[in-house]
């Protein structure tokens, strides 16, 4: 299991929003955690939009969190990279895994797999309806990852050993969405190998799709990154803070307020007076005093009143 203490060298983090709304509680504990935790070991820390669900992307959200992270006193290496710009890389990442006979193209619609049993996160497990062919006459739409039986398992830095047997609690994954666009797992392995990012520090609400991460990359023959998912913020109703649930926008014209609250969801220990304290202090106070043994190891903790 790695360290609890010390990172590895040559460390390369990152943080990849999807701009789909403003920047919330939950996406700043995500920017905060892994911001320190590679400036902390002395490392980069990139910025990536996740752009690749173009549906979901709302105009303008990318620059109004851009704008956000910069009044909050972020400081990225390297330019801002738009997954929505990158879709010759995930293309060649497709045609790899279809000439190696690892994806097929399935022909059912939502609804028709909607009656499957129940997997993972509640959505319905692919019952391999076209994993040996597509049914007669019927018309590829999407692709899938075929997934083998047996578990994957991998060592998070704060969560421990996770282990899922992706055939029984996910099925035949989407790589390649009916309406064209590259899936989210396929993109987000491509971009974290791409990059050469060697830590991955994210909400737990993303613990579930790490297997499926890890079963691309040993597919593509990419290295697995280090991974720490973070506790995942959650308002009293227990959901996820996104759009849907009504989350606030952080009000960055108080940076230090909503700073301290995430220090402090994250465990940190922040004196009283960081709050007054000017930006450069606090970040100073934050990247000096990281410590990872006061993480909270829970997938998931309350939003403080406030946010
Ligand atoms: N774009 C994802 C989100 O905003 C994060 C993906 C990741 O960090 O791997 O939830």
């Amino acid at each position: 299991m790695p360290s609890i203490d010390k990172p590895a060298q040559g460390y390369r983090g990152r943080f990849a929003p999807s701009p789909t709304g403003p920047l919330h509680f939950g996406s700043l504990v995500a920017a905060v955690g892994s911001y320190l935790d590679a400036r902390a070991a002395g490392g980069e820390w990139l910025l990536r939009m996740e752009d690749v669900d173009e549906p979901r992307t709302v105009a303008g959200a990318a620059a109004a969190i851009l704008h956000s992270l910069e009044r909050l006193g972020f400081a990225w290496d390297g330019e801002v990279v738009y997954q929505s710009r990158r879709k010759p890389l995930y293309r060649a990442a497709f045609e790899r895994l279809r000439l190696a006979g690892a994806v097929f193209a399935c022909a059912c619609t939502r609804r028709e797999v909607a009656d499957s049993a129940l997997g993972i996160d509640a959505a319905p497990r692919y019952p391999g309806t076209c994993r040996n062919g597509l049914p007669q006459a019927r018309e590829a739409r999407a692709w899938r990852l075929k997934v083998e039986p047996g578990k994957v398992c991998f060592e998070d830095v704060l969560q421990g050993r996770i282990c899922q047997d992706l055939a029984a609690e996910v099925g035949d994954f989407i790589v390649l969405r009916a309406d064209g666009c590259f899936a989210y797992q396929l993109a987000v392995v491509t971009d974290d190998a791409e990059e050469g990012i060697s830590h991955v520090v994210r909400g737990a609400d993303l613990l579930d799709s790490t297997p499926r991460q890890i079963c691309l990359q040993r597919h593509l023959g990419l290295a697995q990154p280090t991974y720490l998912h973070l506790p995942a913020a959650v308002n009293a109703a227990g959901e996820k803070l996104s759009k849907q649930t009504r989350a606030k926008p952080i009000d960055v014209a108080r940076p230090q307020a909503a700073l301290v609250a995430a220090l402090e969801f994250l465990g940190q220990q922040p004196p009283a007076d960081l709050q007054d304290a000017g930006l450069d202090h606090l970040w100073r106070w934050a990247i000096m005093n990281w410590n990872r043994s006061g993480l909270p190891s829970c997938r998931f903790a309350a939003v403080p009143e406030a946010y």
